[in-house]
């Protein structure tokens, strides 16, 4: 029997917020400095702002002020696409035959198909309003290459991308996005840099990684006058714009007089887990009832269930400051095999902090083909082809609403629709065809990786 259930979406103007959320002001731990790796001293808004733009440097080592308030013309780019949809994914839930309500918050409606483009936007803006010439960045599966594209063509800003070369590769859709936007896509390694260069003087069929993409991207922004580097994760200042997921969501449940008990998101580097949960953590930081936060990660990248909290660089050519974070070591690489994204070694040093001081209750490794099971199922029911990366949040989403079906309660369930999968249709493919395997690192492997993290305590 086909039963009819209610479809809604919600979602009204006034929940965009005015003003970013930065968590770090209620935190109440040593937030523990970037180090400059020279000098092992924390580093300055002035050291960062030879490769940030200043606003952007500043924003970094800001952990007092709890609102900043968000530029009036990035407000106005993100009202093209936001506030995004909250939705209740009854479908799911009757096809799970579930107590539990479930209720995402979708990031995927914009032409780069994820929330990177809440940052992208905000980092463009900054740089633009410094007067500068244009930006580099580094992109693996081309997410965050694609959004800043987006941003960087809307303020008229030069872009040049560093894109893993197997990805630039296996994706040539998403170089063509992001060239249609004006950007310059680099297949990395590259003979435009010291760091490319010797890398294929090296390894001439180097097929290149996300770290030696970082490194090149940096190199070209401090050599060329006018250029800064910008990131699309894991730092203080991502996390700051992503807040604006989580205010709206918020702002979503309360107008339904909904709290979540329990909110999930994936984490690769941590900026939309970061985004969504910071509204709820608020909560949980000022001592009051707070919901159960779920940070889902692939089982071959597993840097809070398996790394160490520790000073790591950010890069694998370690030409980045030094950050406090559970890491698997800056040398880290997933087996090849894994298709799944959320492939950074380390995690957002915010996150890492809350998941180690215990306000993040739980971080979760899950395995890629059930993963994908997840997403087939969820696109199956709820119509939309969920990115990868955003269905390891749908694995544990289900997983929780089969355990309420178990136990009867009637809980409700927050998780981050990161994105949309249309470019990793390979990874689908091979799920499809059943040849996609999980791979679980062992301890010998990430020891290896775990042995030369920087000695500083
Ligand atoms: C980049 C990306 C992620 C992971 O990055 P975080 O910084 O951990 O949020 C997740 N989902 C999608 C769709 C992405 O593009």
């Amino acid at each position: 029997m086909i039963m009819s259930v209610p479809y809604k979406t919600y979602l009204e103007e006034s929940q965009l917020p005015k003003a970013w959320y930065n968590l770090r002001a209620d935190m109440k731990t040593d937030h523990r400095p970037i180090l400059n790796p020279a000098t092992l001293q924390p580093v300055t808004v002035d050291d960062l702002s030879h490769v940030f733009c200043t606003k952007l440097a500043e924003q970094e080592l800001n952990n007092t002020d709890r609102y900043i308030e968000i530029p009036e013309p990035v407000r106005d780019f993100y009202r093209m696409y936001r506030p995004s949809p909250l939705v209740r994914a009854y479908f799911l839930e009757q096809a799970l035959d579930t107590p539990a309500k479930i209720y995402y918050k979708y990031e995927g409606g914009n032409t780069s198909g994820s929330h990177k483009l809440n940052s992208a936007i905000a980092q463009a803006y900054y740089a633009k309003e410094q007067g500068l010439k244009g930006v580099t960045t580094e992109t693996g599966a081309g997410q965050w290459g694609t959004a800043l594209a987006m941003a960087c063509g809307f303020f008229g800003l030069d872009l040049r991308v560093y894109m893993v070369k197997c990805s630039a590769q296996q994706k040539p859709y998403r170089k063509a996005v992001m060239e249609t936007y004006g950007a310059n896509v680099i297949a990395s390694p590259s003979d435009t840099t010291e760091v490319g260069r010797k890398m294929l003087a090296e390894y001439p069929d180097s097929t290149g990684s996300l770290g030696t993409a970082i490194s090149e991207a940096v190199e070209d922004a401090t050599t060329h006058e006018g250029y800064r580097y910008v990131l699309g994760s894991v730092l203080n200042q991502v996390l700051l714009h992503q807040s604006v997921i989580g205010l709206e969501a918020k702002a979503a449940m309360d107008m339904l007089d909904e709290y979540p008990d329990t909110v999930i998101g994936c984490a690769g580097g941590g900026s939309n887990l970061g985004g969504l949960m910071c509204a709820y953590m608020a909560d949980k930081l000022k001592g009051k009832s707070a919901p159960k936060f779920i940070a889902v990660e692939p089982a071959s990248c597993p840097s809070l269930t398996r790394g160490k909290f520790a000073y790591d660089f950010c890069d694998t050519g370690k030409v980045t400051p030094l950050a406090k974070m559970y890491t698997l070591g800056s040398g880290f690489i997933p087996s090849s095999n894994h298709a799944g994204g959320l492939r950074y070694h380390g995690m957002s040093p915010i996150l890492s902090q809350l998941y180690h001081d215990g306000y993040i209750d739980e971080a979760r490794a899950v395995e890629q083909t059930k993963v994908f099971e997840a997403a087939k199922l969820f696109a199956k029911v709820e119509g939309t082809l969920p990115a990868p990366e955003s269905s390891h949040a749908i694995r544990v989403a289900i997983d929780e609403a089969l355990r309420c079906k178990e136990t009867g309660e009637k809980k409700t369930i927050l998780f981050g629709l990161t994105g949309t999968g249309y470019f990793d249709m390979a990874a689908y493919m091979a799920y499809n065809a059943g040849t996609m395997s999980d791979y679980v690192p062992t301890d010998e492997d990430l020891a290896r990786g775990l042995k030369n993290l920087p000695k500083i305590d």
